[in-house]
């Protein structure tokens, strides 16, 4: 346990006790409103102060007949009887998509956008049992746990002075990044051909990077979407750092000498080529899980199925455009790596503080995902199937800096690589 770790630990809030009558958010429209109706006293919501910095999950025994969910930017039993209130549309929620669908499980999630949010839970006529738990993630502490940092990196726009070229091709990017990895380390890296690609044409590869001595796996995969080439060549980077560390940072050294990390850079190898988000066929391979029409998906399928029975968890690592999420991850709030995943956030969210890339009044930007994720994202197939924890990681590729740049390059590696860093410490599953 961290000095910290309490603060990241769920805990039960609330219980039935908090249903109050006559709140009662009205029928979706172009902005959700709620209002106060006494005479409507058999109405039953619940209203929740909620903490920043926290993600609710909210389950009922029994599915609600009537359910509507709203939040507010104040408290709305202070309302006078007939007063309403607009409600920030749900749809912004990154967790309550679209509707507020309930599935079998009678559960949702919801994650405060701003500070002194409360949420309206309505549930009509009935009072149905349920539970909130709380989950802290980002609290404004650092967790002071090795944290690592890569330093200034080269750019990904090609020329002399850069790290790499965001136009290579997949099969230049492999042999100008990993394979002289590979010629430089033969003992610690290894690959293996998966396949070839929906084309027929380009080889598919798995690097190996194995301690003697190793006592975990962990299972990392880039460029699910084959344009989001930072991403891909931040994972990269971490792995020419792992592999050249000096066991001057412990965590590093941990992980270079204790864990085996099987590793497909790039899944969409066609859409590396060529700049696309999916493959020659139309594919989008973070929705093909499910359903397995690409061979790429099989392929890396079939490589996971190799050390389904060892891997700790699987990292999948994307980029995320300049208007979304300064700060965006998924994982399930259940699975063992949930801790590890929203400590690490943390100390995202903290550095991104420090650069003043984030101000104000700090925004909760982590989204831990669905619950139960949906089986057709890798993550999700992985988890439901397998039981694997797993994490999405999405690094910005431009929101404060240019796209391509040493400093897109230096980020994706340091949050990358200390999402890596300490999914390894946390020894989520040991091998021998
Ligand atoms: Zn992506």
């Amino acid at each position: 346990m961290g000095k910290f770790d309490h603060l990241f630990q769920e805990k039960n809030v609330y219980t039935s006790d908090l249903y109050c009558k006559g709140i009662y958010p009205a029928a979706k429209t172009d902005t959700d409103t709620f209002v106060k109706k006494e005479g409507e006293s058999e109405k039953y919501s619940v209203v929740l102060p909620l903490n920043h910095g926290s993600i609710y999950r909210v389950r009922f025994e029994t599915n609600p007949a009537a359910l509507r969910v709203a939040a507010c930017l104040s408290d709305p039993r202070a309302l006078k009887d007939g007063e309403g209130m607009a409600s920030p549309a749900l749809s912004d929620c990154p967790f309550i998509e679209g509707e507020v669908a309930f599935d079998a499980d009678c559960e949702f999630m919801y994650v405060p956008q701003v500070l002194g949010e409360y949420l309206v839970i309505y549930t009509g006529t009935e009072k149905p049992d349920f539970i909130i738990e709380e989950y802290p993630v980002s609290l404004g502490y650092d967790v002071e746990d090795d944290w690592w940092d890569c330093g200034k990196q080269g750019s990904n726009m090609g020329g002399e002075d850069s790290w790499g070229d965001w136009q290579w091709t997949y099969d230049e990017f492999i042999n100008n990044i990993y394979e002289p990895m590979r010629a430089k380390y033969p003992d610690y890296i290894t690959r293996q051909w998966i396949g070839k690609d929906e084309t027929g044409e380009i080889d598919m590869w798995a690097y190996f990077y194995e301690p003697a001595d190793y006592e975990q796996v962990l299972f990392l995969t880039g460029g699910i979407h084959g344009e989001e080439v930072d991403g891909y060549s931040g994972l990269g980077r971490f792995l020419q750092l792992l592999a050249e560390e000096d066991g001057s940072h412990a965590g590093m050294h941990y992980l270079r000498t204790k864990v085996k990390l099987v590793v497909v850079p790039v899944c969409n190898v066609w859409g590396a080529t060529h700049n696309s988000r999916v493959t020659s066929k139309g594919v989008n391979l973070n929705g093909d899980f499910k359903n397995h029409d690409a061979v790429e998906t099989i392929n890396v399928i079939w490589l996971f199925e190799q050390y389904k029975d060892q891997i700790a968890c699987s990292m999948d690592f994307h980029t995320a455009i300049p208007k979304a999420a300064a700060m965006y991850y998924q994982f399930s709030i259940e699975a063992a790596n949930s801790l590890v995943a929203r400590k690490v956030s943390n100390h995202v969210f903290e550095d991104l503080k420090k650069k003043g890339w984030v101000e104000g009044i700090p925004q909760m930007w982590l989204i831990p995902g669905k619950l139960k994720k949906d089986s057709k994202y890798l993550q999700g197939y992985f988890y439901n199937k397998y039981g694997v924890p797993t994490i999405v990681c999405e690094h910005n590729q431009s929101r404060w800096y240019e796209h391509h740049s040493a400093e897109s390059i230096e980020t994706a590696t340091k949050y990358y690589g200390n999402h890596i860093i300490q999914t390894a410490l946390a020894k989520l599953k040991l091998v021998k």
